[in-house]
């Protein structure tokens, strides 16, 4: 039963990463450290170089180039740490706006690239990116690409052999210490050191053993060897695919598809799987390596296999713990330091909750509001509504691409200015007593759940009755139907909390919490459901003996109304995104997944085949659904397999354009 009233697991198939947190020039929590590139989880080298071209434009507009420097040991405006594609176009663009800089690198110039394997195929993704600056790029080899670069960047000085170790505030600036002793001071940095240095590992026996590689470098090297191939992703496929023609090679792979895997390795794989040219161990995984053999666990059963090489090529980890050291935060991440963030955030929205309902220490300013014919309530409204036309206006700028988010933001700020706040305060102020109840109509029990909470005889009254009518056609057969057709899309285009979270929440959209634990926490609002419908029933039916009814609607409004919805989910926007409300406890939410699972729903997210894997779907998306795991796989989703409330922002995010929202045919 519980699992019926649970969202269903496939959104959940993995989170995504951990990622500094960042503003948009790519400062840290520490400020004046700036990280870009593979470091921060850009994910290909388009998306790279323009971070490094960005950064530096980004810093043009707070800071200008210092150009009295006159001795070397002067403070340099910037460093530079890491000469990849990212850093290198920061160089570059920070020396044509004349910055005093230097390149600090630990190895060689694009050290990545140099170490892909030789001959390696590079992917110009994605092809309708254009690239900022000179590192500009098409589809071609290794080699080819170092040596069109390699003289792009002739003159560019940097300086190998600079390995950072340490990187400390010290004064208004930094102090840079390297592995040889050496201290450089600079006003900012540029961290752009990519994840290289910290390949994955197996962490099984024998995976420190001689020609157990964590890179495959030079696959002309291996001439009729057994060479054991680890991994699911591009780098796996593409050294199987350069060591099949000379060797054997087996490839295992802890899954049974290799969703991660650009759309051409994977058919030249699937090809050289039918072809016998090569072995693939799905569902496997290694238990130890020997010298010259492995153990493999595939189907529940160990098999023993020769080898004479082997390459874990499972990906690489972002430099968490270097960062960590330096004391950038991460998002989500939860720590003492934020506790002042979170008390200022909290007393502004207490106040305004305070003043809102009466609570302490608000209790005389709230009645003299209401002496003086002032709704605090109405305030409130307006307040709310302002906040979401301002930030609606900046979104609608942000997405001004986009006519699908020009049309949504449209209707939240439309319907939060006529449906929700000049509608009910006019009736207010031209005397109508049940003036609140249309609040019970238009957000919809049991949102508004104060439309169905009284005793049946006021509920039946002449002048309350069209409203407890109008109430159960919109929660027994408008919503039921509506989520039909639209699944949870009232969430996205027409809910006023929907709208506080889009506009004001926009920014924080990102934090969303994600993963299994997450999913466990939105059991809450089925409970608050079902909790709902029992107070409807218990004070309809007027049964007092038990317990009060004004005592049980206050503690629901102070623990549901002013505690969840408002102060809580409010106040967690900067910290968890904005939508903590309605995917955790709202009520109304839940009831429309239900008729969305129950009916397939109409709407579905649908995905092509141009996935590159970036994970930006599903980082941006509030509901926590995993997009990317829908995209890799190629298929579609919807309110069947997911909590999606076809906000489109999925869509709007996705550099190659794989997402789109369809209707569905029958
Ligand atoms: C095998 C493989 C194949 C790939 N194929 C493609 C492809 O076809 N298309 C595509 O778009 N992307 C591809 N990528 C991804 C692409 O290479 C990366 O996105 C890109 O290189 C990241 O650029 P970056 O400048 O952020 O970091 P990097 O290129 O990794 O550069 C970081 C630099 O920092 C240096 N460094 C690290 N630590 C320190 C330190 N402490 N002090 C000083 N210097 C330091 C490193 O030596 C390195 O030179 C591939 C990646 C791999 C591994
Ligand atoms: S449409 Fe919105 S809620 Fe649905 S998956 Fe995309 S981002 Fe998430
Ligand atoms: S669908 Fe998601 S993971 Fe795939 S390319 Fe688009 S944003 Fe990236």
């Amino acid at each position: 039963m519980a699992s019926f009233f649970r969202s269903p697991d496939p959104q959940y198939a993995s989170g995504v990463e951990e990622r500094p947190e960042l503003d948009r020039s790519f400062e840290s929590s520490v400020k004046g450290l700036h990280i870009i590139g593979a470091a921060n989880g850009s994910p290909l080298l388009k998306t790279c170089i323009n971070e490094g071209y960005e950064v530096i434009r980004a810093l043009y507009r707070r800071m200008r180039p210092d150009k009295d420097q006159t001795s070397p040991d002067d403070q340099l405006d910037l460093v530079i740490i890491g000469a990849g594609p990212a850093g290198i176009t920061a160089g570059i663009e920070a020396k044509r706006r004349g910055f005093s800089f230097r390149i600090l690198e630990q190895s060689r110039p694009l050290n990545t690239i140099v170490n892909y394997p030789a001959g390696k195929h590079v992917y110009a993704e994605p092809v309708a990116m254009k690239t900022l600056g000179p590192l500009e790029f098409e589809d071609s080899s290794k080699e080819e690409l170092l040596k069109e670069w390699g003289e792009k960047t002739s003159d560019i000085d940097i300086e190998t052999g600079k390995d950072v170790k340490h990187i400390r505030k010290h004064g208004n600036g930094f102090e840079i210490e390297l592995v040889h002793g050496e201290f450089i001071s600079c006003k900012r940095v540029i961290l752009a050191i990519g994840r290289m240095g910290n390949p994955r590992k197996l962490t099984v026996p024998g995976e420190e053993l001689p020609c157990v590689y964590s890179a495959m470098l030079n696959p002309g090297k291996y001439r009729s060897k057994e060479i054991l191939v680890v991994g699911g992703g591009n780098s796996a496929v593409e050294a199987v695919l350069a060591l099949k023609d000379s060797n054997h090679v087996s490839l295992v792979h802890r899954r049974d598809t290799f969703d991660r895997v650009s759309k051409i390795n994977r058919a030249m794989l699937e090809q050289a799987e039918r072809d016998g040219e090569i072995t693939i161990f799905r569902s496997a995984r290694i238990i130890e390596f020997r010298t010259g053999e492995v153990d493999i666990e595939v189907d529940g059963r160990v098999e023993t296999k020769a080898r004479d090489v082997a390459f874990v090529l499972i990906g690489a980890d972002p430099p968490t713990s270097f960062l960590k050291r330096l004391g950038v935060s991460f998002e989500g991440e939860w720590s003492l330091g934020r506790i002042p963030h979170f008390s200022w955030v909290f007393a502004i929205v207490y106040v305004i909750y305070g003043i809102k309902f009466g609570l302490w220490p608000f209790e005389r300013l709230y009645g003299t509001l209401m002496a003086a014919n002032v709704d605090p309530g109405m305030l409130y409204g307006i307040l709310y509504s302002a906040l979401i036309t301002f930030f609606g206006l900046k979104t609608l700028k942000k997405y001004r691409d986009d006519p699908f988010q020009q049309k949504r933001y449209g209707y939240l700020i439309g319907a939060q200015w006529l449906v929700y706040f000049l509608l009910p305060w006019a009736l207010y102020y031209v005397g109508y007593s049940e003036w609140w109840r249309s609040w019970g109509v238009s957000l919809t029990y049991p949102l508004g759940y104060y439309g169905l909470w009284d005793s049946a005889d006021k509920l039946l009254s002449g002048s309350v009755l069209p409203w407890t009518i109008a109430t159960l056609f919109a929660f027994l057969v408008f919503m039921p139907i509506f989520s039909a057709f639209h699944g949870k899309r009232f969430c996205a285009w027409f809910c006023p909390c929907g709208a506080l979270a889009d506009t004001v929440g926009d920014a924080w959209r990102h934090k969303a919490p994600r993963g299994v634990r997450a999913r466990k926490v939105e059991f809450a609002s089925t409970i608050i459901l079902i909790i709902t419908v029992i107070g409807s029933i218990y004070l309809v039916s007027d049964y007092r003996r038990f317990l009060e009814p004004d005592s049980v609607k206050s503690t629901y409004k102070l623990i549901v109304d002013i505690g969840l919805a408002s102060i809580i989910a409010i106040t967690l926007y900067p910290f968890s995104g904005g939508r903590i409300w309605c995917r955790f406890f709202g009520p109304l939410a839940k009831w429309m997944e239900l008729w969305g699972r129950w009916t397939g729903g109409k709407l579905a997210i649908v995905p092509n085949d141009e996935c590159i894997s970036c994970g930006e779907c599903t980082r941006y998306c509030q509901m926590g659904i995993d997009v990317r795991a829908f995209a890799q796989r190629e298929q579609p989703l919807s309110n069947e397999t997911t909590c999606c409330i076809f906000c489109g922002i999925c869509v709007t995010v996705c550099p190659v354009d794989v997402l789109r929202v369809e209707r569905r045919r029958p």
